[in-house]
């Protein structure tokens, strides 16, 4: 099992490690600051530093087996030797943009008074789909709304819920949380003042003003259940 030390530090940007095992081109290191694809977050990307000094790129993260977390390298590079120390480095810039994505999808969510069907966010831009009529959905609102809980710098605060409170509460569960990992008694939650709580494994901001301007890019239907709301954010220096 690898310790996640963006779980409880979502600004770690690097750590050391050692390197448990290598498994073809994916590396398992028993501590990482690398955020695994879920949650429609996707993977860190970066670098791991070796002993000597020399650079591997990590072009994608994922989930292993039994809480593993697998770090794929570029084809072709030099392999960490098993047991030795390296330096875990993510993309920050790219992972910075991440966490405002995923954090102003936390408010989007709020705002949109429906059942989320999907979500996903990249660099760039970031959706969610609801289960709502398409006259419910006014991109000037939405977007006036935003902008609003961006600007009252609101705390992002992790905690935790026991599975059999989550169980007894589902309408927690919208869809950022896809499936909240299960069987450890405890399952992570966020809070955004009185305006989101729900169970979530990705990694935030710690206030909402970090999130910059949100904009409404697009309002489309996706389907009968999928009306998307497409989001873009101002370009911020990170
Ligand atoms: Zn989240």
């Amino acid at each position: 099992m690898t310790q996640a030390m963006f779980r409880n530090d979502a600004y770690a940007a690097r750590c050391e490690a050692t390197v448990l095992r290598v498994d073809g081109d994916r590396v398992v290191l028993d501590r990482t600051v690398f955020y695994p694809t879920g949650g429609g977050q996707p993977g860190d990307i970066g670098q791991l530093i070796l002993d000597d000094g020399s650079a591997v790129a990590i072009v994608d993260t994922a989930w292993g087996e039994a809480g593993e977390i697998l770090h794929r390298v570029d084809a072709g590079a030099t392999l960490p030797a098993p047991g030795s120390a390296v330096e875990a480095r993510i993309d920050w810039p790219r992972r910075y943009r991440l966490m405002r994505y995923h954090t102003a999808l936390h408010l989007l969510c709020a705002v949109v008074p429906a059942p989320v069907t999907g979500g996903r966010m990249a660099e760039d831009k970031a959706h969610l789909d609801f289960d709502v009529d398409m006259s419910e959905l006014d991109a000037a609102t939405i977007e006036r709304r935003l902008a609003d809980l961006a600007a009252a710098d609101l705390p992002v605060e992790v905690g935790a819920i026991a599975e059999a409170e989550l169980d007894a509460r589902p309408e927690l569960v919208r869809t950022m949380s896809v499936q909240p990992p299960r069987g450890q008694g405890d399952v992570r939650t966020i809070r955004i003042a009185d305006v989101d709580y729900q169970p979530c494994g990705g990694t935030h901001l710690r206030r909402t003003g970090e999130i910059g301007t949100p904009r409404v890019s697009r309002i489309r239907s996706e389907g009968r259940r999928n009306k998307r709301v497409t989001i873009v954010l101002d370009d911020m220096s990170s």
